[in-house]
């Protein structure tokens, strides 16, 4: 689920997407997450029905903190403040009798897919930064998801970059996010080119030779060259992956974003770390919710045995 739009499908075991759907989180109004996640669910559960298709299990990322180990969503999930502390793990499981259902945070989920049948495939460790209305990382450090004591583990959109930044919607200041995520980026250019500018737009504006879009961009590049170095230098990962609305727009100007990074990065850790900016569809979204089945399924029968 994001902020803007829930997205559900019917999966595979080996990741193919039988069925999408999708609908805009709040589309009953303001608070009403839960029941367009139940609908939707609903709507899946019929269709896998018609098809004679057994579900074995439900996953769901959730954009904020989340208790995985007993399907809680916890107090900073901005985008869908309504959730905070719903169990929501218990409450979808309700009507779906003896289906596990799995909730965690919505880019652990990603870097779940990623590294299940995607670009993460075979890696011992692997951290994916996801940049879209907000900004979130999923991280997998030596084959397990790293989710942290209570849940934190991988907001790494919420690292500080500038000491005496911008405040920021967690309540800190100078926060990554605040820098490179599409609603931040958008805020900047507006303000910056004095009118109503999308995050894709401004790219597009600086590539065609704006030079105040160029600005915006060369902030965008410096701030997440000094992002991408904490992830570097502070875990030295086999792998980071680059996703969200934002990354398609940073394609083009990734050997920008290189030499940002090797600005700040250790050479040699950077050496030894592949980074790759992925364009993703809304498969891929959908795909981290059967991962996370996938994951936890066999995370708690080893755990048990
Ligand atoms: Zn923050």
């Amino acid at each position: 689920m994001g902020g803007t739009t829930v997205a559900a499908g019917l999966v595979g075991a080996d990741g193919q997407v039988l069925e999408h759907c999708q609908a805009p989180t709040h589309v009953r109004g303001a608070g009403t997450a839960l029941a367009t996640i139940e609908a939707l669910l609903e709507r899946l559960c019929d269709i896998a029905r018609a098809r004679g298709v057994a579900i074995t299990g439900v996953g769901i990322g959730v954009p904020g903190t989340v208790d995985a180990e007993r399907g809680v969503v916890g107090v900073d999930v901005h985008y869908a403040p309504e959730l905070a502390g719903v169990p929501l793990g218990d409450r979808l499981a309700a009507p779906l009798s003896g289906v596990p259902v799995f909730v965690d945070n919505d880019v652990n989920a990603l870097a779940l897919a990623e590294w299940t049948w995607g670009a993460g495939r075979g890696a011992r460790s692997l951290v994916m930064l996801a940049l879209g209305t907000g900004v979130g990382a999923g991280i997998i450090l030596d084959g397990r998801l790293h989710r942290g004591q209570a849940g934190f583990g991988g907001e790494l959109g919420h690292v500080p970059i500038d000491f005496d930044g911008r405040p920021c919607i967690c309540g800190g200041r100078g926060c990554l996010k605040s820098y490179v995520s599409g609603t931040d980026i958008a805020l900047r250019a507006t303000e910056r080119l004095g009118r109503p500018t999308s995050a894709a737009e401004v790219f597009r504006l600086a590539a065609g030779g704006d030079a105040a879009a160029d600005e915006v961009v060369a902030e965008v590049c410096r701030a997440l060259g000094a992002g991408l170095a904490i992830i570097v230098n502070g875990l030295n990962p086999e792998r980071i992956l680059l996703a969200g609305s934002v990354a398609k727009s940073l394609r083009p100007i990734e050997a920008r974003l290189r030499a940002s990074l090797a600005g700040y990065a250790f050479a040699q850790a950077l050496a030894a770390t592949h980074l790759e900016i992925l364009t993703q569809d809304k498969d891929a979204t959908v795909r981290g919710g059967a991962a996370l089945v996938g994951y936890e399924t066999h995370r708690r029968r080893t755990a048990t045995s």
